[in-house]
């Protein structure tokens, strides 16, 4: 094949161009790596997507990214494609964690690598290594945020009238943050100090499939119509900042935030923009900062090693029993954010933008 000379000189140019930053002048050809992501309607997500193509160029392979817009038959097909492809590894966050196990023992039959991404893959054996934040501690760190909003926002009521949210319960971490958050709320309620008038407890009642905001918000509407009527919310605990605002919009609706009526404490999860626009405008109450450029480090490291015949750094064997076994992890920590630390951590560690917030 003859090679123009325009195209030589673009690819002297580049080469030139990146041996001046250090970089090799040409991407290692280390294999590809299938990168399958949930959906796109979370810019979390998102973010975690390019996070992971940036550094898997980085270490020396190709990528093949693809999101399934919370489809579960088109995540599995995707995965299924990218086994045909011959991809060297697995990186999965998992729509329904139970859903993968036949593709994924054809992976492991062909050899390929499989880690399960921020969500445990559950039932299957062909799951390698997990890479996550401690989730109980989200939880735990979440109903903390709660607490310290009501004392704050209502520090002379008793008890504290809230609600109760939880994630999909397709998804094992839902249950992690929920019982975290119980760990904290539960004596509270046994106390007497919190009240849940709707009487909603417990992960099969308060679940939230695929963690649609449009159906927290609905749940909320209803359980406000029923039980409020002579009372006032003073709090909710949502695990995800996608719910926390169709809880916010709801509660808007009949008037909360406006006149005496004060905005309810709500919390959230993984500090999206429209959350922290929400928290800089003295709406939503709190996040959850998980840095997603973390997460993706410790993954290209696990799939590197793992590729290159060495053993992962992990810091749990314990916690993630997946039904069939218990999945070697490595925990990473997450950080509340509010409206009194938000520019340090968000803006400060580069995250975001003082700009992406206005
Ligand atoms: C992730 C959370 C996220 C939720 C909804 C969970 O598995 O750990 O960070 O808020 O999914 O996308």
């Amino acid at each position: 094949m003859q090679i123009s000379r325009r195209a030589l000189l673009a690819l002297t140019g580049a080469a030139a161009a990146s041996s001046v930053v250090g970089l090799p002048a040409f991407a290692q050809d280390k294999g590809t790596i299938g990168i399958a992501m949930p959906t796109k309607s979370s810019a979390r997500w998102i973010a975690d997507g390019d996070s992971m193509v940036k550094q898997f160029t980085e270490a020396g392979y190709a990528t093949d990214l693809q999101y399934a817009e919370d489809d579960i038959p088109n995540q599995l097909a995707q995965i299924e494609n990218m086994i045909t492809k011959g991809v060297k590894a697995l990186v999965i966050a998992a729509i329904d964690g139970t859903t993968l196990s036949n593709a994924l023992d054809n992976a492991a039959a062909a050899g390929i690598k499989v880690i399960a991404y921020d969500r445990l893959i559950r039932e299957s054996g062909s799951v390698d290594y997990y890479a996550t934040f401690d989730n109980f501690k989200v939880g735990v760190q979440q109903a903390e945020s709660l607490v310290a909003g009501l004392k704050e926002r209502f520090a002379d009521v008793k008890p504290w009238n809230v609600e109760l949210f939880g994630g999909s319960p397709d998804d094992n971490n839902a249950f992690f943050f929920y019982n975290g958050a119980m760990s904290v709320l539960q004596p509270m309620i046994d106390a007497g100090d919190i009240a849940i008038p709707s009487g909603q407890v417990g992960m099969d009642v308060v679940g939230t499939l695929r963690w649609d905001g449009a159906v927290a918000q609905a749940r909320m509407d209803n359980l406000l119509s029923s039980n409020y009527g002579d009372k006032q919310l003073h709090g909710a605990l949502s695990p995800y900042d996608g719910l926390s605002i169709g809880i916010l919009s709801s509660v808007k609706g009949v008037g909360y935030g406006s006149g005496d009526l004060k905005m309810p404490v709500v919390t959230g999860q993984d500090c999206e923009v429209p959350s922290i626009k929400s928290i800089i405008a003295g709406e939503q109450y709190s996040s959850i900062f998980k840095d997603t450029r973390e997460l993706a480090k410790v993954t290209v490291k696990m799939v590197d090693a793992v590729l290159s015949g060495g053993t992962p750094e992990i810091n749990d064997e314990k916690t993630y029993d997946n039904g069939v076994k218990v999945v070697p992890s490595y925990l990473l920590a997450s950080q509340p954010v509010d409206a009194s630390n938000y520019e340090a951590v968000l803006v400060g560690s580069g995250y975001y933008t003082a700009d992406q917030l206005k």
